[in-house]
């Protein structure tokens, strides 16, 4: 088989497919060390995953942080929501965390790792599962996406069964007389003589998973993703970040903000700046004005002179755009290929969940294209078949992780929305009063109930929608102003079925 792109999905199933006898052409258009501020915090539900496929050792010996939750900044509050506890199968166990709860964890976890390492930096290399097994959680990593992705490439170049080409795949091969694919042909620089050749590789199957910007996605589905928004990313030296081994997503006054140290002395800073933001505009000093004037002063303040000092260069930084694209069932109008990773589905980044849905991708992939299953890729129809029921098992953890992403970028990012703003609250105190084990399961790919994520959702909408009424009800006239609250009550569920409901619609087909 033929597999375009040597990215996390295409290591990790070129990797998986070689593991079960096929013989694999890997085409890669850059073999160096991508320099990129995507895919670096590992989702426990990926770590689980990277282990299932035997690539745990890829996050090993890269400088990888554990994670062990999510420390949001409301405006001048915060709470912590630690990764749930686990059974020994797996399974969540669910429990309300009592207020100051989570934050006790963190402090003890953090106490633990300062007395175990000697520093709090705590750069972990082992078991992603938090070694107390009085208190077993399922832990997250975050990294250099270059270092992991040469980790995954070289587990690649290491197998026997894989072939990997540096080239620039430009065209899909057709039959003469079907639009069957019969293999790609790519462009090849030679290293010395930088001059250029064709070159052709054929295969039963081609898999193309390209990326974000893919070549063949119009030409394969007909959609093109769409962005409401693009990340600004910096890298922080020595940042203060407290408290440690968390993910900081900070809302509020800006659009959102993610901080999460990448190695033992850098940590990420992700700004989300929308597409029309005025603040951005040139008049008011692009988006480097944005980030000094907007985003700085919405950070903690022990962590701005490292913002600061990350942008001293005067150079505008990294971006890519946060692009939304509902997945397409593969229903082989073009027999012989198929779309997968990011060129065929992608959802916000803001819970960094991307690399998860890959990995779990590729897990299912391995069932249902074993060659106990489908012997022969060449047969069409098997792998029709085989990738019907593909489009619907990953559902319960991509749709989670889809419609999550994209409904908390509506909610976080909102800051001229009244209905939207009074929502973000209403999910803030929901977090404050530690309902927080299922989403933060879900978030983190290991609970894969969606109808779980319906019924948070909605009670948060109805959350908010109490604790605004009891805000109106305060005061003069007290009771008598139900009429109003009612009003309210029904624009704000409204606006919450507005935010949910379409994207769950793209996900049910
Ligand atoms: C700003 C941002 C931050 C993100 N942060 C996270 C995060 O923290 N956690 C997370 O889980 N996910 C995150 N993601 C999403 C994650 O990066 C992607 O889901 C993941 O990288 C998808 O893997 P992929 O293999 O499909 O694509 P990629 O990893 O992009 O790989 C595609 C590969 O194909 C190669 N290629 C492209 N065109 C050709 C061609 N014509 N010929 C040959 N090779 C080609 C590319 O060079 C690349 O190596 C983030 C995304 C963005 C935009």
């Amino acid at each position: 088989m033929v597999v375009v792109g040597a990215g996390v999905f295409g290591c990790a199933a070129a990797h998986m497919f070689a593991s079960q006898g096929r013989a694999v052409m890997l085409l890669e258009r850059w073999m160096n060390e991508p320099d990129r501020i995507v895919g670096e915090l590992l989702q426990p539900g990926g770590v689980e995953s990277l282990r299932k496929l035997g690539l745990e050792s890829c996050v090993e010996g890269i400088d990888a942080i554990p994670c062990y939750g999510y420390h949001v900044v409301y405006h001048k509050e915060d709470v912590i929501l630690p990764y749930p506890e686990t059974e020994a199968d797996g399974k969540v166990k669910v429990a309300v965390q009592r207020r100051g709860g989570a934050r006790d964890y963190s402090e003890s976890l953090n106490r633990a790792k300062r007395s175990t390492n000697g520093s709090a930096n705590g750069s972990a290399n082992g078991s992603a599962r938090e070694s107390d097994k009085s208190n077993q959680r399922e832990e997250g990593r975050s990294f250099h996406h270059g270092r992991f992705i040469m980790k995954l490439r070289k587990a690649c170049l290491n197998h026997p069964n894989i072939t990997v080409v540096e080239t620039e795949v430009t065209k899909m091969i057709k039959g003469e007389h079907s639009s069957e694919v019969l293999g790609v042909e790519s462009v090849t620089i030679d290293k010395e003589t930088r001059k250029k050749t064709p070159d052709y590789f054929f295969g039963q199957l081609t898999i193309i998973a390209d990326g974000y910007g893919s070549k063949f996605r119009e030409e394969l589905t007909g959609k093109k993703p769409i962005a409401r928004s693009k990340f600004y990313g910096l890298e922080l030296i020595d940042c203060p970040l407290e408290p440690k081994g968390f993910g900081h997503v900070v809302i509020g006054n800006a659009s959102p903000i993610l901080l999460y140290q990448i190695g033992a002395h850098e940590t990420r800073a992700l700004f989300d700046v929308p597409l029309d933001e005025p603040a951005a505009s040139a008049a008011a000093g692009g988006v480097r004005g944005y980030i000094q004037n907007v985003a700085v002063p919405a950070l903690p303040a022990a962590v701005r002179p490292s913002v600061l000092a990350a942008l001293a260069d005067g150079r505008i930084p990294k971006s890519m755009p946060n692009s939304w694209l509902p997945p397409t069932a593969q229903a082989q109008r073009h027999r012989g290929v198929l779309l997968l990773g990011d060129a065929m589905n992608m959802r916000h980044p803001l819970t960094g969940g991307g690399m998860t849905v890959a990995l779990h991708d590729v897990v299912i992939l391995s069932e249902l294209l074993h060659p106990d299953r489908v012997p022969n890729l060449g047969d069409a129809d098997a792998v029709r078949d085989a990738m019907k029921v593909f489009h619907w098992r990953r559902k319960s953890l991509s749709s989670i992780i889809n419609v999550m992403a994209q409904a908390l970028y509506s909610l976080f990012a909102a800051r001229d929305d009244r209905q939207l703003q009074i929502l973000q609250r209403g999910c803030y105190d929901y977090f404050e009063r530690g309902y927080t084990d299922e989403p933060l399961g879900m978030m983190s790919g290991i609970l894969r109930e969606p109808l779980v994520l319906a019924s948070h959702f909605f009670t948060v909408a109805f959350l908010a929608i109490y604790l605004h009424g009891a805000d109106i009800c305060k005061g003069p006239l007290g009771y008598w102003k139900f009429p109003w609250v009612a009003l309210e009550a029904v624009l704000i569920l409204w606006r919450a079925c507005v935010v949910f409901l379409p994207v769950c619609w793209t996900e049910l087909r």
